[in-house]
């Protein structure tokens, strides 16, 4: 997969929204309005901060952040963007910086290469003699990262407290005990039946902890993206008589709706239920085991503001990420990954009005790289994803200089017994072709 180059610097960004916002020079809203505040406010409080997450509870040993140097929190803009292109000239092909679609523009106007997390670990992969990769993005991201990259080089998160409310949804312990408990059901998981087929394949989205990635690999499983999570369901169909995919729920309920998989035959395993809340005559009957699992970002829109969207522009073209829910990805005209919903845009060659449910910095950032486009973000309320806005120049600023100064913070490493079979999910989905039609 190719990586996407460096976008051109533009000027609106959420954080200027924001900071509009509470000064009450903006009609808009937001959810929470310490949002416009430095997210170093919120790196001695356990939780996720303002924005998308916040409602989530995040799990006893989250990873924190400590206190990040006075001298970058009181920093102005100008100061922390001069002092983040300097110490990137000082590193120059020592340092790799990344930025995730979803992060604020002032972070994103610093990164080498901006995309999705899966192009963004290829990116790295394509930097063998980088020492250091910097992902501005959140941790499982910084995890692939380090899956793919050389031993010796040190991925680094800039806010260690940058993690994915989503991914924290399924933890190492409970899908250990899920599995144990489907044992109970399905008898031995690795024994196949006359077919061929195993019980149930295991398929993790890529947004988990390496950890997930490793039980997958370990278990016959395989990794996907929102980009092939169809083409991953298939490779899964083949091999066993069901499928097991955590963390989103929607993600796994839409492609496999889109398969033709009947909703019946999608059980929700709720790990804090015995049998995730199902019986075991359903759990037999079942297809796809869905994880009790969302993203609270895609969570956010709904089938009423896609209507009002309607109403409002008419011929809009509606675009939606297949994390959010089933019935918002039904009432959309279409939907795809982050990649996808830019790519779409990007194709558009009459003017279009688009109303986009996704991050929110990604849909800024669209309507101000397509300005002959009209380009609305679905969600009203001006609500980034609280985990990605963890990252903030001042951070980025301060791991470089560190970078400089000869020392490696906020290093983020997988230990060998996990990453050797997270590296073999991976591998399965990158082997993993969609079926050729067949006259
Ligand atoms: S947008 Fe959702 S899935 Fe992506 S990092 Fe934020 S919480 Fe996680």
């Amino acid at each position: 997969m190719s990586t996407l180059p460096l976008l051109p610097p533009v000027d609106p960004s959420v954080d200027h929204a924001l900071r509009l916002i509470v000064a009450g020079a903006s009609t808009e809203s937001t959810c929470a309005t310490d949002l416009a505040a430095g997210p170093w406010n919120f790196d001695a409080v356990p939780g996720y901060g303002p924005g998308s997450s916040m409602g989530d509870v995040i799990p006893t040993g989250a990873p924190r952040q400590g206190e990040l140097p006075v001298a970058y929190r009181e920093a102005d803009e100008d100061e922390l963007h001069a002092r983040i292109r300097a110490a990137k000239e000082t590193l120059g092909d020592r340092v790799v910086v990344l930025g995730h679609f979803y992060q604020r523009e002032e972070v994103v106007q610093h990164a080498d290469y901006v995309g999705d997390s899966f192009q963004l670990a290829t990116a790295a992969k394509e930097h063998p003699t980088a020492e250091a990769i910097v992902f501005c993005g959140v941790h499982f991201m910084a995890e692939t990262a380090d899956l793919l990259s050389g031993a010796d080089q040190a991925v680094i998160l800039p806010n260690l407290a940058a993690g994915c409310s989503m991914a924290d949804m399924a933890s190492i312990d409970q899908v250990e005990e899920c599995w144990e408990q489907l044992a109970e059901v399905y008898g031995p998981l690795d024994a196949a039946d006359d077919e061929g087929l195993v019980p149930v394949i295991p398929v993790t989205y890529m947004n988990s902890s390496a950890a997930i990635k490793g039980f997958v690999g370990r278990h016959g499983g395989i990794v996907c993206t929102s980009s092939n999570a169809r083409t991953v369901l298939e490779w899964a169909f083949a091999r066993g008589r069901r499928v097991l995919f955590f963390p989103d729920q929607h993600l796994g309920r839409n492609t496999a709706k889109a398969m033709g998989v009947p909703l019946e035959q999608m059980p929700l395993w709720n790990p804090r239920r015995p049998l995730g809340g199902s019986s075991s005559a359903e759990l037999q009957d079942a297809r796809v085991i869905l994880w009790h699992g969302f993203c609270s970002v895609h969570r956010r829109f709904t089938v009423a503001q896609i209507d009002q969207a309607r109403a409002e522009h008419p011929g809009v073209r509606v675009i939606v990420h297949p994390e959010c829910p089933m019935e918002v990805v039904d009432a959309a005209d279409e939907a795809g990954s982050t990649d996808y919903i830019r790519k779409a845009i990007a194709a558009a060659t009459e003017p279009t009005t688009f109303a986009v449910g996704t991050e929110i910095n990604l849909v800024r950032r669209l309507a101000a790289q397509y300005p002959q486009h009209e380009i609305f973000c679905l969600d009203p309320v001006v609500c980034p994803c609280s985990t990605m806005y963890r990252i903030h120049p001042g951070y980025l600023a301060w791991v470089l200089e560190e970078l400089v100064a000869g020392r490696t913070p906020n290093r983020i490493t997988v230990t060998a017994d996990v990453a050797d079979p997270a590296r073999v999910a991976l591998e399965r989905m990158l082997a993993a072709k969609p079926p050729v039609a067949v006259a």
